[in-house]
């Protein structure tokens, strides 16, 4: 079927007690892609995969895979293939016995089991690994063949709930670049979840950002760092900077903000606001500029203060700088240059940055709803 996505879900809510764990959710996973969720532990996600995967029915709202309605489907009987955290392979059993095992309860004959095993290591770069113990693979090795094990049984939807979760920090990192290559070779569209916004950002065509059982954004990973459309997502995506305050002036989206006991930031409005309006107002550690002197006349945002911490880490390095006047901690990443690199703490430095590169959000009410 032309343009079905391979995933559509329609105002989809669960509820397990009075507050629905996943409520009104809907999107659709375009064939093809990699798609991720991203949200802190608790908001729902995998309450909504369960669903998808058929564990659990909502209790109201529609799920389509590949145009077809699942109500009532079974797992084993919807073409998705879901792969754990805690991947639950068969230690003592071979790689290739484990990545049949689906076959086998499909009593597809042993002749095609060999092929399709065999042809499923070789997409995955295990070929040969077949009669190996899965005992005596590495982490990584053992995330492949769990991951096998799925692709073999051919599923339309990959699911994949915190994969990575166990596995130390290094095979974290590299482990995100080979799924990402994975997926963009195998073709399948994976649908990811995830509360690590750097494994997000880094593998996914398309993210929904998940907050407290609703989908807040869903963009490209360029459009939720650069444009964030609430200030949940401005703080959860990437590192930032925040402020809260009072709306001085506003001229359309440019405003004015009247930071508590603090200096007057300008910024770009996300959300209408008018003179009086409480708002937070964000910046991005390497939107903001440091130096040693006063920078030039007509600086837009200006802030005094000394450093407090210097925090090295490579190319990443980050100047942690208290506003002299407020006592407002503002995170600076450092240019490359190592111009900054004998920085010490206690220098009198001074910040600025565009208002173009601040963004003001109007202040929630605490259980706000909001109509995505
Ligand atoms: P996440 O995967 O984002 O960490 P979950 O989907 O596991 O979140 O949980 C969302 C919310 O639903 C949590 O408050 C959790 O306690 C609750 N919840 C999940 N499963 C059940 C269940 N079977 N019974 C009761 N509450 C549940
Ligand atoms: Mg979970």
């Amino acid at each position: 079927m032309a343009n079905v996505p391979d995933l559509d879900v329609s105002n989809v809510i669960k509820r397990f007690g009075e507050v629905p764990a996943v409520d009104r959710v809907s999107f659709t996973v375009p064939t093809g892609s990699f798609f991720s969720i991203l949200g802190p532990s608790g908001c729902g996600k995998t309450t909504l995969m369960r669903m998808i995967a058929g564990f659990i029915e909502p209790n109201s709202g529609d799920i389509r895979i590949k145009g077809e309605p699942t109500l009532g489907i079974p797992p084993n009987r919807r073409p998705t293939n879901m792969v754990f955290q805690h991947l639950a392979l068969f230690p003592m059993m071979t790689v290739a016995d484990n990545i049949g095992y689906g076959l086998r309860r499909r009593r597809v004959s042993k002749a095609d089991i060999t092929r399709r095993v065999e042809a499923v290591l070789d997409r995955v770069g295990l070929a040969g690994a077949g009669p190996k113990k899965v005992d005596q693979l590495s982490g990584g090795q053992k995330q492949r063949v769990a991951i096998a094990r799925c692709l073999v049984l051919d599923p339309a939807l990959l699911l994949l709930d915190e994969p990575l979760g166990a596995l130390d920090l290094k095979l974290r990192e590299q482990m995100k670049v080979e799924l990402k290559q994975l997926q963009a070779k195998l073709g399948t569209t994976f649908l990811y979840i995830t509360h690590d916004q750097s494994e997000a950002l880094v593998m996914s065509d398309q993210v929904a950002v998940m907050n407290a059982g609703r989908f807040e954004q869903v963009g490209t990973p360029q459009e939720l760092y650069y444009d964030p459309q609430t200030p949940f997502v401005a703080g959860f995506v990437g590192n930032t900077n925040s402020w809260t305050g009072q709306v001085a002036r506003h001229a359309g989206q440019q405003v004015e903000v009247a930071t508590e006991d603090g200096p007057v930031l300008k910024a770009h409005a996300v959300d209408p606001v008018t003179a009086g309006d409480k708002v937070s107002l964000f910046v991005r550690p390497e939107a903001i500029a440091l130096r040693r002197e006063t920078p030039p006349d007509g600086a837009e945002n200006l802030v005094h203060g000394s450093v407090q911490n210097l925090l090295f880490d490579g190319g990443n390095s980050m100047a942690i700088v208290q506003d002299t006047a407020t006592g407002h901690m503002v995170t600076v990443a450092l240019p490359q240059t190592g111009e900054f690199a004998h920085l010490s703490q206690g220098e009198q430095v001074s910040l600025s940055w565009q208002a173009g590169q601040a963004r003001c959000f109007a202040a929630e009410a605490p259980n706000a709803s909001r109509t995505p």
